[in-house]
Formats: structure tokens, sequence, C-alpha cells
């Protein structure tokens, strides 16, 4: 089936008692049992509920994978990873990612014992200078979150094999509509639902997909026993969401292809980073592996003035000054104080996350009322 018509109706059927067409939403914790353990499948909302379960098989589906799972948000389905793990392991991260992701892992597990690399993945052939007994995960997030490059999915996923290792992709920025890491040989794909799937900037929540069904009932397993389930008003509105994606993402990338190429020939601009252009480093592999290039685009000044990028964000109209993307409304927002705060500033010099750099998500309004905003803001 074609991602479009599974996007409208993967993981949802008419409801068996009413015939209602939409998944009714399930806002219950319990369910009535005839004697004890006689039940219809349904006990207990945490572990089973309705509504959930068609939110989890449109999001499989959606990225062709077996099983689904949807977290209270992308970092309790990140949490639910990372509890796979067990002290003395070692991870392999990349290091341009998302500054709550870089967060749980160094402020949280790895006071549990858990040891992470943090490693250039442009080549991912470094990945493998990385790898001892240890090691259990591999973790990269592409499009890199600001600096939007591109790691090669399929090369990673056949290291990982090579190691026996799993290999977890944060898929957030790119969606499903347009990157599918599962059939790039990936055993993890993660979403921030939060972002594209949701689509509207209403619901905060995250999910996890995969076809291994021993890594899936480990992971329900976890899911189950620590709880950050998400709600069945929740799932209601990102199965409501989905049914737009295809939709949505085309007009991000197209909006976003317009944007990143009036910024790219603005003389005040210095870089702008986003997978589309020809000159951008991994744009034949974002070519191969995506079907389009998405609306996130990261651009610096030519001289690094924070103060400066502030004054332009101020001034902006359309685009909002706030964290988070992928909702139908543009939006901007400054790495290094806010999305990235929790990430030391020489890491974020690392890799280029300046303190001019500002971060845009480009929604789905007419490019040319976009463009004047920018315009105006940039002067
Ligand atoms: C937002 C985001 C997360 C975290 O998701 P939440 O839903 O905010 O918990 C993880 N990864 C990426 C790439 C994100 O953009």
């Amino acid at each position: 089936m074609h991602f479009d018509t599974k996007a409208v109706h993967a993981g949802v059927e008419p409801d068996p008692s009413t015939g209602a067409i939409m998944t009714p939403i399930f806002q219950t914790s319990t369910y009535v049992q005839k004697s004890p353990g006689d039940h219809k499948g349904f006990e207990y909302s945490r572990t089973q509920n309705p509504t959930r379960f068609a939110l989890q098989d449109s999001i499989a589906a959606l990225e062709n994978a077996n099983h689904g799972l949807v977290f209270a948000s992308g970092l309790a389905a990140i949490d639910a990873v990372i509890k796979l793990l067990k002290p003395g392991d070692e991870v392999i991260s990349g290091n341009d990612l998302y500054g709550g992701t870089y967060r749980i892992f160094t402020k949280i597990f790895e006071d549990f014992g858990i040891k992470f690399h943090f490693i250039d993945m442009d080549d991912v052939s470094k990945i493998e200078g990385y790898i001892n007994e240890n090691t259990k995960l591999i973790w990269l997030e592409t499009p890199t979150n600001p600096m939007m490059n591109i790691i090669d999915i399929a090369a990673a996923a056949s290291i990982a094999k090579k190691h026996k290792v799993l290999l977890g992709v944060d898929n957030t920025f790119a969606s499903p509509a347009l990157q599918n890491p599962i059939d790039l040989g990936a055993d993890i794909v993660m979403h921030s639902v939060t972002k594209y799937l949701g689509g509207h900037s209403d619901v905060v929540m995250g999910a996890l997909a995969m076809n291994d069904k021993e890594l899936y009932e480990r992971l329900a397993f976890i899911q189950n026993s620590c709880g950050a389930v998400a709600g069945p008003q929740d799932c209601f509105l990102v199965l409501r969401g989905i049914k737009t994606l295809h939709l949505r993402m085309e007009r991000h990338c197209e909006n976003g292809a317009k944007i990143a190429n009036y910024l790219k020939n603005h003389p005040k601009i210095n870089k702008v980073y986003w997978p589309g252009f020809e000159d951008h480093p991994n744009h034949d592999i974002a070519k191969s592996q995506m079907k389009g290039f998405g609306g996130m685009i990261s651009f610096t000044f030519h001289e690094d003035d924070m103060q400066r990028s502030f004054e332009v964000m101020e001034r902006f109209k359309v685009f909002a000054l706030a964290e988070s993307l992928g909702g139908v409304e543009s939006m901007a927002n400054h790495p290094a104080t806010m999305t990235h705060g929790a990430i030391p500033k020489e890491e974020r010099m690392k890799v280029g996350l300046l303190d001019s750099l500002i971060r845009l998500s480009v929604g789905i309004e007419n490019a040319e009322d976009l463009i004047s905003d920018l315009e105006q803001a940039i002067g």
C-alpha cells in the first residue's frame, strides 16, 4: 500500500460496537471482567488501551515495522530504549543531537553506569573505532538537530549487524513520510511524535517502532513496567494528525526549499544548513535515503553575535519564537539558549553550533509571507 493511503487508513478500523469511522477515545482506566481473568483482552489502561493500540499500529505501518509503541513523550521513548541496557554497557551516539537526548544520556544514565561515546558520524566508518565487547547500542539522529548533518543509515546498520549491536535511529526530523530507517536496516526507529507526526503543536508524545518480536516484547514490558504511556485523548489527536502527514510534509518540503534558497542568497547570512543543497557535504546520502529534504533549516550570520540574532527573532511576525518544530505553523528557535541549552558551550562549538545560529521549522503557510517575514526581520 502507498504511504498516503496508509497515513489515512493504517491501524484504524471502524469501531466494532457502533461502526464509528473514527477510533473512539477510550477514556477509561480499567475494563470490567466477567470472572477473574475472563476479559476481552483489556485489563488496565497502562497495559492495554484501544485508542493507543490503533495509534501504535498506525505508526508501525508508516515505518514499515511489525510493531509500534507510544509513550508519554519522545524522551520517555528514548528512556525505554536505554532501559534495555545494564551497568557497564556502552552506547555510541552521534555528537549532534537533541539537547534533551544528550541530557538524559549524560545526566541520568551515566549515573546508572552506562557509558556514552559522542562521536562525529558524518563518516560512519568512525563508529567501528569505538566498538568493544560492551557496546550494545548505536544511536543516531539524521538529519541532525540543529546542524542538519546527514548520517548514512544503511552504512551504520551494516556496522551494527556485523558487531551484533542494536541500531536506534531518531527519525523525528524526517518523519516517516520522508525516511524509513527500518527499511535501511535499523533495529529501532524513534519519534518525538510531538513534532511532525502530531503536526499541530497540541500534543507531547513519543514512539518506537521495530520488526523483531523479542525486542518488541522487551520494550512493551518496559513500557508497561515503567508506565510512561500516552493517554487516549492524545492518541486520538495524533491519529487525526497522521491522516494529513503526507500532505503536510509535501508543503514543508516545498516551502523549505524556497526559504533555504532565499537565505542562501541573502548578503547578511553566512551559512545555511539544509540537506537539499547540492553542496551539502552528504547531499548524495540525503538524496538516496530521504524522499524529500524537509522544512528544517539552520543559519548563521557573518559575525557570531547572539544579541543580533535575538533582535532578528524578536522582530518575527509570522514565525513564532518557540521551542519545538514540525507543526503547521512556522517556528524559529535559538538552539544555544533554548533546545540545546543543556549542552556545554565547548561541545556545541565542536559541531559548529554557534551563538548566532537560528533554527527554523518551516510551516505550511504561504512561502511568500514567510519570506517577507524573514526579509523584514533580518533587514
Ligand atoms: C523534541 C525531540 C525529542 C524529544 O521529544 P519530546 O517529545 O520533546 O520528549 C527527541 N529528539 C528530537 C530530534 C526532537 O526534536
